[in-house]
C-alpha cells in the first residue's frame, strides 16, 4: 500500500466558487486536510490556482513581478498562533512599523506612529501599550490583537482569519470573536474566518461553507446550514467536531493518511464512504450543487427528492 498513491495528484480544492461580502464574516469550515487552508493561500497570493480565477472587486488576482505567484490586493491574514506571528527576540512595534514602511503608508515617524496608533486603537490598544515590549510580555489574547491590529494597518478591505481563536485562552475568546464582529461593522470589512469549530463558526458567522476533500458541500446563511443541516456530512460533523491538530495549519503542506486521499480521489461522492445514506448513484456520479430551502447543498439525496434525477 505504501507507494501506492505516490504517483497520483490530488486537487486539493475542485470547482469551489463562492464569494465574501463586504460586511460580513464568511466561515470556511472543515476537518484539517478538507481544502479550507490551500482556498485562504490561494487567496492570499501564496499558491496559484491551475485553473479557475480570484478576484478582488471585480479585479483578478495580479502576479507579482518577478514572482509567480498571485496577489489578492486588500487582503491580509491573520495568523492562529500569535506567539509565531513574533520573533520573541524583536520589539512589536518593529513590525509594525516595518509594515508601514514596506506599504509606504508614512513620510515621518510622526505620521507612521500616529498610523500605528491607529490600528491599535481599533483593536481596543494603543501605540503605549507596544511601545518597547517584547511578545512574552503579553498574553496570548493581548497579542492576538496585535497581530490583528497589524493586519488593518494597510486598510485592506478582507481579512483571512485561520483559527484565530484556537490558540486564545478559552475566557478570551469571545471577545476576539466580538472585536471581528466590531471590524466589519465598523470598517465595512469582510472577514474569512477558518475554523474546525463549528460552535464558533455559529456564534460569529452571517454565512458559512463548509468543505470536504476539496468540495464546498453545503453554503448558505449559518443558521440555515449549521442549525438545520441538509448535508450527511454536516450533521456528522454536527455530532463529532475533529479536535484541532495545531500542526496542521495553512501555512504548511498538510500530510494525508492515506484513507484521506482515497477520499480525495473516490469516483462519485468523495463522502460516499463514510455516508450512511449512501446510495448505489453516490459511488457512480460526483453530485451537482442543489439549493436547498436557500443553501446550497452537495448530495445526491435532495436530486432525487427535487425529481431532478
Ligand atoms: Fe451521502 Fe450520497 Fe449525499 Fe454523498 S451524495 S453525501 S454519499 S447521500
Amino acid at each position: 500500500m505504501g507507494n501506492m498513491f505516490s504517483r497520483l495528484r490530488i486537487t486539493a480544492v475542485d470547482h469551489v466558487s463562492c464569494h465574501v461580502r463586504a460586511g460580513e464574516i464568511f466561515g470556511l469550515a472543515g476537518e484539517s486536510g478538507c481544502g479550507k487552508s490551500t482556498l485562504a493561500r490561494m487567496i492570499l497570493g501564496f499558491e496559484e490556482p491551475t485553473a479557475g480565477t480570484i478576484t478582488h472587486r471585480g479585479k483578478d488576482g495580479q502576479p507579482i513581478a518577478g514572482k509567480q505567484v498571485w496577489r489578492t490586493a486588500g487582503a491580509q491574514a491573520v495568523f492562529q498562533n500569535p506567539f509565531e506571528t513574533f520573533n520573541p527576540l524583536r520589539q512589536v512595534e518593529n513590525y509594525f512599523f516595518g509594515t508601514v514602511h514596506n506599504y509606504q503608508l508614512a513620510d515621518t515617524r510622526a505620521e507612521a506612529v500616529a498610523r500605528i496608533d491607529r490600528a491599535l486603537q481599533l483593536v481596543g490598544l494603543n501605540y503605549e501599550t507596544i511601545a518597547g515590549r517584547y511578545p512574552a510580555e503579553f498574553s496570548g489574547g493581548q497579542l492576538q490583537r496585535v497581530s490583528i491590529a497589524r493586519s488593518l494597518l494597510s486598510d485592506p478591505s478582507l481579512l483571512i482569519a485561520d483559527e484565530p481563536v484556537s490558540m486564545v485562552d478559552a475566557s478570551l475568546r469571545m471577545s476576539i470573536m466580538n472585536l471581528f464582529r466590531e471590524l466589519v461593522d465598523t470598517l465595512g470589512l469582510g472577514v474569512v474566518y477558518i475554523t474546525h469549530d463549528l460552535a464558533t463558526a455559529y456564534y460569529v458567522c452571517d454565512r458559512i461553507a463548509v468543505m470536504f476533500r476539496g468540495n464546498i458541500v453545503a453554503m448558505g446563511d449559518v443558521e440555515n446550514v449549521l442549525m438545520s443541516p441538509k448535508h450527511p456530512y454536516v450533521r456528522l460533523l454536527r455530532e463529532c467536531i475533529p479536535a484541532t491538530n495545531p500542526k496542521k495549519r495553512w501555512t504548511t503542506k498538510i500530510q494525508l493518511a492515506e484513507s484521506d486521499i482515497e477520499e480525495y480521489v473516490r469516483v462519485g461522492c468523495k463522502f460516499a464512504g463514510r455516508c450512511l445514506q449512501v446510495m448505489e448513484i453516490c459511488r457512480r456520479e460526483a453530485p451537482e450543487d442543489i439549493s436547498v430551502n436557500g443553501a446550497l447543498t452537495k448530495c445526491h439525496l435532495y436530486r432525487q427528492q427535487m425529481g431532478q434525477v
